[in-house]
């Protein structure tokens, strides 16, 4: 038998942490969690890691002292938010592979860790569906034989909606049509904001410049991503919307191991479908592109404004459409700051959440 992977898991009682769990539930023979990381649950972190053997941390540095204190062949990155940078840091430091959920940390600090991560020779072993496919659709390939990637999304609940989505609540935003996922994210599907940060995720990943990276509406959530080779072959990745097989595939790299998961039946689907998104009701897109081209700090301004936003929405104290708005004006009025180390990046981040009232 070969050796078991040993994984620390970071945000272990979030969605991605307990499917994570129930992944190495499921396989005890090759993995072992070792160390588990939670912000707030204790109770909850406290049980797994009784049911794991694992040790458990809770509260603000828990995810960089359960890297600092374990010795792993892989750390599961699935925070919330700007919280990962440090413990992925970390974790490079450490010389584990990094399997990565948490966007934020490509989004603010891309350059940084994928510099970091060169250095010691880790791996970024992707997590989110889309970034998944694409890793195995390039299965090993350079970036030079790339002609372009394409990303699904699903299109989130206000798809076909009236284009005025000023007065969407904060229930109908969390309400998604496909994937249960914790609010932040959530929320982030239904602006598109999520798709605008795994662009900026899949162009540090597979060093594929954005103008090369499209999106494409998939409401059905089966072609998880796609990559168009310079020959003009594409090849997608295709299964139920599961999350689950992500990540699974991200902790079994390069093997596969069986599921019981329900397996694709195109037959049973009949058809699927595809459209461009709409510009206008997804303002977040274009944000994106804009922070891209301001370039040093202004991708961790516009992650960092939309976390604040997000929150501040959730909390009743702006309205839907004032999210994107909110992101914009921190655009707007950013300071130039070059992206040369974290204590930069987190200082555009408190730059953002100080303008948006958040201190
Ligand atoms: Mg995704």
């Amino acid at each position: 038998m070969a050796k078991r992977k040993k994984i620390v898991v970071l945000g272990a009682t979030g969605s991605i942490g307990l499917n994570a769990l129930d992944v190495i539930r499921t396989h005890p023979d090759h993995f072992e969690a070792v160390a588990l990381a939670a912000l707030r649950s204790r109770e909850k972190c406290e049980a797994l890691a009784a049911e794991f053997g694992a040790r458990a941390y809770v509260g603000e540095d828990a995810s960089v002292r359960a890297v600092e204190e374990s010795d792993a062949d892989i750390c599961l990155v699935a925070t919330v938010g700007t919280s990962g940078i440090r413990p992925t840091l970390a974790a490079i430091e450490k010389g584990m592979d990094i399997a990565l959920a948490t966007k934020e940390v490509m989004v603010m600090a891309g350059e940084l860790v994928t510099g970091e991560a060169r250095r010691r020779g880790v791996k970024f072993l992707p997590v989110d569906s889309e970034h998944s496919a694409i890793f195995q659709c390039l299965a090993g390939a350079d970036g030079k034989s790339v002609d372009r990637l394409v990303l699904t999304a699903s299109g989130g609940p206000f798809l076909d909606a009236p284009a005025d989505l000023s007065s969407v609540t904060v229930e109908q935003a969390l309400n998604h049509p496909r994937w249960k996922m914790g609010p932040k994210v959530t929320i982030d599907s239904s602006t598109m904001m999520n798709k605008g940060f795994e662009i900026l995720e899949a162009r540090w990943l597979f060093d594929v410049p954005v103008d090369r990276i499209d999106v494409v509406v998939h409401p059905e959530s089966i072609v998880h991503s796609l990559v168009t080779f310079t020959d003009g072959a594409t090849l997608a990745q295709l299964s139920p919307p599961d999350m689950r097989v992500a990540i699974q595939y991200a902790l079994t790299w390069p093997e596969r191991l069986p599921s019981e998961r329900a397996k694709l039946d195109l037959a049973e689907l009949g058809s699927l479908t595809f459209r461009r998104p709409d510009p206008v009701r997804f303002p977040c897109l274009r944000l994106v592109k804009e922070a891209l081209q301001m370039g040093g700090c202004a991708t961790a301004v516009l992650a960092a404004a939309d976390e604040c936003a997000v929150q501040a929405f959730i909390d009743g104290r702006i309205g839907y459409t004032d999210i994107a708005r909110s992101v914009e004006d921190c655009l707007a009025n950013a300071p130039k700051i070059p992206c040369d180390s974290i204590e930069a990046v987190m200082e555009s981040a408190r730059w953002a959440a100080s303008r948006l009232g958040f201190t």
